[in-house]
């Protein structure tokens, strides 16, 4: 049954672990079971706040809530920052991240035109194109339906995963 409370728990972090896996979000919201801060997520955490004298903005829109790490103004519209500590293999998750923390926030925050992704001491600028926007509104979608169903999303075990996966000892396809 659609639950619109479940729009209060999508946000840019659950964009990023349904990339993982679909099954990850699906366990967090339906089984209300959430893997605690290791050491470097927390050394993560500290590592990218916005520089001092400046704060992160929350905001909770039409497609679910995010906290932006810093919203500056730009002669072309506003930027969204997003600071990453670490570098990833999977750089293309933190593209997706930052692309939902756009689509939940446009509702509530006219004229953003670009992200720029601070990855370490290397920033990326990117323009938020109508096809990447509409890929990662897909995902939200998926998201979405994934969540208000009492079934698991299908999703075929994958060793390389499953291996390190914190969540696997409550996995339905484990
Ligand atoms: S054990 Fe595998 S299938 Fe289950 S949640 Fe983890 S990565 Fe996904």
């Amino acid at each position: 049954m659609y639950n619109p409370k479940i729009l209060e728990r999508i946000n840019p972090t659950i964009v990023k672990q349904y990339s993982y896996c679909p099954v990850i979000p699906w366990i967090q919201v339906k089984l209300n079971i959430y893997e605690p801060l290791t050491d470097s997520m927390k050394i993560a955490v500290e590592n990218t706040h916005p520089p001092s004298g400046r704060g992160q903005v929350y905001v909770r829109g039409s497609r679910g809530s995010a906290i932006i790490d810093e919203i500056v103004e730009d002669k072309g519209g506003r930027v969204i920052v997003e600071r990453k500590a670490y570098r990833s293999h999977n750089y293309s998750r933190y593209i997706e991240q930052a692309v939902s923390t756009y689509l939940i926030a446009r509702s509530v925050i006219p004229g953003i035109r670009k992200i720029k992704l601070v990855v370490g001491n290397r920033d990326n600028i990117i323009d938020i194109s109508e096809d990447l926007a509409v890929d990662v509104e897909r995902i939200l979608d998926l998201i979405e339906k994934s969540l208000n169903s009492d079934k698991p999303p299908s999703t075929s075990p994958n060793p390389k995963k499953c291996g390190s996966c914190w969540y696997r000892r409550y996995c339905p396809h484990y």
